[in-house]
């Protein structure tokens, strides 16, 4: 049988001597031979304990590009591995190693102390491969099926509690190769990544694929916006993809006030709602900027847009890849009409295969194959894609429904706003009013009454917020998105 696993033993082949990984922090990088040759001293560890098939390997590490060597070696065993994310408390993590129940934790030396306070079958530092030689054979083993599961990732917990999405060796390779071919990766194209490699984000976005196309992965250990930029131009950065909070730093400083990054091709922003505010600062200097819709479950890349596009529909993902689905159906499972509000659903070869440990949630989001997202998009006349908002953030206010995300656009169209998060509040009135809660860039830039005056001019008068609430900053989840729940808890509480 045809073997779809072996792709990074051919790229090794075809690139040994070319740059795989740069760790930013520390300057190390490995050329795709040292990844292999590392990749083989995990394989040898792993052999040497004697673990089977379906095994999860947890690792319990900031961003550093040991990772891939470890995600690469489950995949030549057929070991799942499952990143966590390290921000969480012990209580948080404990929750999740119950749940996908780990045969050994990885863990990096910062966190020597708080992984022997886990309850955890062993555990081991991720430096322990350097005692073992590289296995003379990596090949895969033959029972693993490309069906079979590869990693476990853990949703961004947004709504609740975080998922472990099941992803098989196809859903993986088949998200690489539709990211290939329809955003046209190559071995010229190096990212810089410092979304965390616990998150789908930062792992199936764009590094697996770029890996997979022979370029270059540099990865960040902890975000920080002038690092990150410097790091863009140092390492002549050709696409790289951040979520809009971190944007909305970056254009904030003055190195990226001064530089034009010769050559980075395309910023993308995903993960979350984009404020058209950061679409304008890379149009003001010709760099091409696009937004990207991902979710775990689903590749997580579902869309792509062609740069002359991306310039002119601000705020649209595009059409579905190459070899991926999307529609938007109504409440009753139609198709919507041209421009019409309703739910996202997508399909392709790239999708998980079940939520670990749940399958009722599985049975809830997989229909005949297609997910049914949870967001909410419509579609225009030359059929490309709008993504409009969480269905369960749609606000129904005196019967006319609001959608938080164009409140959120218009409230960040004003110029001291920094951070705007639009939720309902249960009212006797209205039955749910709409709120804003904003954050400022210096408290005198701004105050209720002129916000206020700001929505007047561009919203109907049912979307205008019936409160507007400034706070020093807005609350975010542990992967940076706004954390909406603790502010529907703030406001229920006061
Ligand atoms: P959880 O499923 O645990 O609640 P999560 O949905 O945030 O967390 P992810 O899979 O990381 O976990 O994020 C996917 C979600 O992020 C999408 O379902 C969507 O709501 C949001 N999202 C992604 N890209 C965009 C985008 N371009 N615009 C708006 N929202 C986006
Ligand atoms: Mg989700």
């Amino acid at each position: 049988m045809f073997h779809e696993r072996g792709w990074i033993v051919k790229r090794t082949a075809l690139s040994a001597g070319r740059t795989a990984l740069i760790n930013i922090h520390s300057g190390e990088s490995w050329t795709y031979g040292e990844l292999y040759n590392r990749i083989g001293r995990w394989v040898s560890f792993f052999r040497e304990k004697g673990y089977v098939k379906g095994e999860r390997v947890v690792v319990y590490s900031p961003n550093t590009i040991e990772l891939f060597a470890v995600l690469f070696a489950c995949e030549r065993m057929g070991l799942i591995y499952v990143p966590l994310n390290w921000r969480l408390s012990l209580p948080e993590l404990q929750g999740l190693l119950d749940d996908c129940g780990p045969i050994i934790v990885l863990f990096h030396k910062n966190f020597e102390q708080s992984v022997q306070l886990l309850n955890v079958h062993e555990v081991a530092s991720l430096s322990i491969a350097e005692k073992f030689e590289c296995a003379r054979n990596i090949e895969p083993l033959p029972e693993v099926d490309c069906s079979d599961p590869w990693m476990i990732i853990y949703t961004g917990g947004t709504t609740g509690v975080p998922k472990g999405v099941v992803l098989s060796h196809e859903a993986v390779n088949w998200n690489a190769l539709n990211t290939i071919a329809s955003w046209g990766l190559s071995e010229n194209d190096t990212t810089i990544n410092y979304m965390p490699l616990f998150h789908t984000g930062g792992l199936n976005a764009l590094s697996i694929p770029l890996l997979m196309a022979g370029g270059t992965v540099a990865i960040g250990h902890q975000f920080n916006p002038q690092e990150a930029l410097e790091a863009t131009n140092q390492y002549e950065a050709t696409i790289s993809l951040f979520v809009p909070t971190m944007y909305q730093m970056m254009i904030q400083t003055d190195y990226f006030k001064a530089s034009n990054f010769p050559s980075m091709d395309t910023f993308l922003s995903g993960g979350a709602p984009c404020p058209e505010t950061i679409y304008t600062a890379f149009q003001r200097k010709k760099i091409r900027f696009k937004e990207g819709y991902g979710m775990t479950e689903a590749g997580p890349n579902n869309f792509f847009i062609r740069p002359d596009d991306a310039a002119v529909k601000v705020g649209s993902v595009g059409k579905s890849m190459l070899f991926n689905d999307s529609k938007v159906l109504d409440l009753d499972g139609n198709a919507c009409s041209r421009g019409e509000i309703g739910e996202l659903f997508l399909k392709g070869p790239h999708m998980f295969t079940c939520y670990w440990n749940k399958p009722s949630e599985t049975n809830d989001a997989l229909h005949d194959g297609w997910l049914r997202t949870g967001d909410l998009a419509k579609i225009d006349e030359d059929g490309d894609t709008y993504i409009v908002g969480r269905k369960k953030d749609m606000i129904i206010t005196g019967g006319e429904n609001v959608y938080p995300q164009e409140v959120e656009q218009c409230l960040i169209a004003f110029d001291g706003i920094q951070e705007a998060a639009v939720i309902g509040k249960e009212d006797d009135i209205w039955g749910e009013k709409v709120v804003a809660f904003v954050s400022l860039y210096d408290e005198n830039r701004g105050n209720e009454d002129m916000i206020l005056t700001h929505c007047k001019k561009s919203l109907a008068s049912y979307k205008i917020p019936k409160e507007i609430i400034i706070i020093p900053e807005l609350p975010k989840t542990h992967v940076g998105k706004i954390d909406k729940n603790e502010l529907l808890k703030w406001k229920q509480n006061r």
